[in-house]
């Protein structure tokens, strides 16, 4: 998977190389979707969610350029696999998820595989997680329809945010928080599934 569908797309940070080959990708789908676990594709997670196709989870990760003394915020927990991913990488990662289900087998999977370093809330993205604030990083897995503004005060200065933003075309966007204001780079059109503004404890 890494060498054919990532190294050779083009990623080259040997970090994010080396943590996309260490973390099993497999643990984190759902016994029927096994047999898809490394395709080139996203997968089916339950809850009409998805886990995304690995190339974007490397991508995404290279372009946070994520240090050994980083803290992170992610939303959009999902299966919890770009989560691994992240802290493989970084001091911390604080995770939330809005839907109940897919939050708690997130938390199993985790603590299963160990990490230390993550902690995951249940809530709406949308909000960020101000009480952990502020981060050197912020990584968004679901789409908003507009990039919100809590998750902008929740960047450090000098910090870089990836976030796919649009409602029915959605852009890839880098953002980098400098001295001069943030400057928005748009990196490539995604299509991931909308981020919601409700809390789904079913
Ligand atoms: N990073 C995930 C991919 C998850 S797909 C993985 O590696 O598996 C996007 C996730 O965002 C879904 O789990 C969805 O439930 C969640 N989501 C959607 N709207 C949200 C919101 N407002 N707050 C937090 N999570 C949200």
């Amino acid at each position: 998977m890494v060498s054919s569908q990532i190294e050779a797309r083009g990623v080259r940070s040997q970090r994010v190389l080396e943590a996309m080959r260490k973390v099993e990708r497999h643990r984190f789908i759902p016994p029927d979707g096994q047999a898809f676990a490394y395709r080139d594709s996203p997968v089916p997670i339950g809850q009409g969610q998805t886990i995304s196709q690995p190339y974007i989870v490397a991508c995404m990760t290279e372009m946070l350029e994520p240090q050994p003394s980083d803290r992170v915020l992610e939303i959009g927990t999902g299966s919890g696999y770009q989560t691994a991913v992240l802290a493989e990488l970084v001091a911390e990662v604080c995770t939330v998820e809005n839907v109940e289900r897919l939050a708690n087998r997130a938390k199993t999977i985790l603590n299963q595989m160990d990490y230390k370093n993550i902690c995951l809330s249940l809530g709406d993205g949308h909000q960020g997680w101000p009480e952990a604030a502020p981060f050197d990083k912020v990584i968004v897995t679901a789409a908003p329809a507009k990039l919100p503004k809590a998750l902008l005060d929740q960047l450090k200065p000098g910090g870089r945010m990836i976030v796919p933003v649009g409602r029915w075309r959605q852009e890839l966007m880098l953002i980098h928080h400098t001295p001069d204001g943030c400057q928005r780079e748009r990196l490539m059109p995604v299509r991931f599934v909308p981020m919601v503004r409700r809390l789904n404890l079913d």
